[in-house]
């Protein structure tokens, strides 16, 4: 019993190693300069979101996480157009598809 037991405690620690080490690699640091200050940035390749807080607390700018478009947060009707700006990306027209068959029916 007890050597079954730790021959399934080492392959568990094999498994460990590897989903850490795919995690690792996931995690991609880069750096980007600020395009208004030029301070470097360092955000992971998912997420810019450090670059955003950047823009939103030094500049008052707010970038679009979809376009990267900034916008001036110190503008009157800012947050209404920063949020309609936002929202038109995810509002996909339900224009028929070029592709679809339209005319099968006489
Ligand atoms: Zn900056
Ligand atoms: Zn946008």
């Amino acid at each position: 019993m007890i050597e079954s037991e730790s021959a399934a405690e080492s392959s568990n620690n094999t498994n460990t190693t590897i989903s850490i080490s795919d995690k690792l690699e996931s995690i991609t640091l880069i750096t980007l300069p600020c395009s208004l200050c030029r301070e470097e940035i360092t955000c992971t390749a998912r997420d810019l979101k450090p670059m955003t807080l950047h823009l939103e607390e030094k500049h008052s700018q707010r970038l679009c996480p979809i376009c990267s478009m900034l916008f001036d947060a110190t503008l009157p009707g800012h947050d209404n157009y920063f949020q309609m700006h936002v929202e038109n990306h995810f509002d996909v027209p339900n224009y028929p598809s070029p592709t679809a068959p339209t005319a099968m029916y006489p």
